[in-house]
């Protein structure tokens, strides 16, 4: 079957026939998969930074956002059936460790994610354990349902410091970011500031309910927002960029007793004066990862029942599974917001 692979470490995606994973093991359902959506992840390991050459073993079938319908079921799975139209937490946590006995599965330690440390969703088809499985509403539409994981990353950001009635700061409009800024308006922010220096996504966070968008390198756009806060700055600050001087530049604006949520992976490590911009004024900095199971889901999927129009506004792009060197291009270009790539169309053409 189709797949789109990471064949070899170094930049770059390709495709070729991968193994059809046929029928399921004890516990797991295969999946025939209708849209996939590209993910930051991908686009790092598509790039082949440090981070995806620590992890990433090639050749490997990629992706981990999709929506689909279960083909089959394996023995021991008894609340699914064929047909049901699913989408996948991506995170397959061990279920035994402390961490996954004490809800909290998104930290365990023995997290295998799909598309990164096995067969991901780029392809026909894929296998995965039945407690992963979403049965998706079926008046969320499949280019929503398709990207349930990364609006889980947005949601769990957002839900993790809180942002009713705070002067919130986003910082990156990647599409996790645009993401973010349409779930704080729904959450009832008091205000919403994005940094974003590409055009493109600040035209996309202007329709999602954000009252400024800043390009951070404008001192004087920053200065005059400040003001406007009565010079205190942003008490909820969400990092979506994993970019070195934003993150810097976002602790140097925060309220005295700010709650900063890191979420952006910078590509090495970061040098923070903690001195300063940290101790001496309070800020509680915390990482997210992933989403909390099942928490989060829920969450999301009351938030695309809700908001169907802000999340139209945020999947930008939609093409067929075989035009993926233009999606990544698109990345690299930053003229998109998430860009879904449909693989029902490759059985269409099949038939
Ligand atoms: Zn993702
Ligand atoms: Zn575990």
């Amino acid at each position: 079957m189709f797949g789109i692979t990471k064949e070899r470490a170094e930049r770059g995606v390709w495709d070729r026939e991968v193994e059809d994973p046929q029928t399921p093991g004890f516990g797991e359902v295969s999946i025939t998969v209708r849209q996939a959506g590209i993910c930051g992840t991908d686009y790092h390991i598509y790039k082949w930074d440090a981070w995806s050459a620590g992890r990433v073993k090639p050749p490997l079938t990629m992706g981990h956002e999709f929506v689909g319908e279960i083909a089959a079921v394996g023995p021991g799975v008894s609340h699914l059936r064929a047909g049901q139209r699913v989408s996948c937490e991506s995170h397959i946590t061990c279920g035994h460790c402390v961490q996954c006995r004490t809800g909290r599965a998104h930290l365990c330690a023995n997290t295998q994610i799909i598309g990164v440390d096995r067969a991901g969703c780029f392809a026909e088809a894929i296998t995965v354990p039945a407690g992963n499985v979403w049965v998706v509403d079926p008046r969320i539409p499949d280019h929503h349902a398709a990207v349930f994981d990364p609006v889980g990353n947005a949601m769990h950001t957002v839900t993790r410091i809180g942002v009713s009635g705070r002067d919130v700061l986003v910082v990156g409009a990647g599409a996790i970011g645009l993401f973010a800024v349409a779930i704080c308006r729904a959450h009832g922010a008091r205000s919403i500031v994005v940094h974003e220096p590409n055009t493109y996504r600040a035209g996309l966070v202007k329709g999602l309910g954000a009252d400024l968008v800043l390009d951070p390198s404008d001192g004087r756009a920053l200065a005059a927002w400040e003001r406007g806060l009565n010079g205190e700055g942003p008490d909820a600050i969400l990092e979506m960029s994993g970019y070195a001087p934003a993150i810097r530049g976002a602790l140097k604006v925060a309220r005295n007793g700010a709650d900063v949520a890191l979420l952006g992976l910078p590509a090495g490590p970061v040098s923070l004066d903690l001195a300063e911009d940290v101790v001496m004024r309070g800020l509680t900095l915390c990482g997210v990862t992933g989403r909390r199971m099942f928490d989060t889901w829920f969450a999301v999927e009351a938030f695309m029942l809700r908001a169907p129009e802000l999340m139209d506004r945020v999947v930008t792009h939609i093409m067929p599974a075989r035009s993926y060197a233009q999606g990544f291009a698109l990345l690299d270009q930053g003229a998109c917001g998430k860009v879904v790539l449909d693989f029902a169309g490759l059985r269409g053409r099949a038939a």
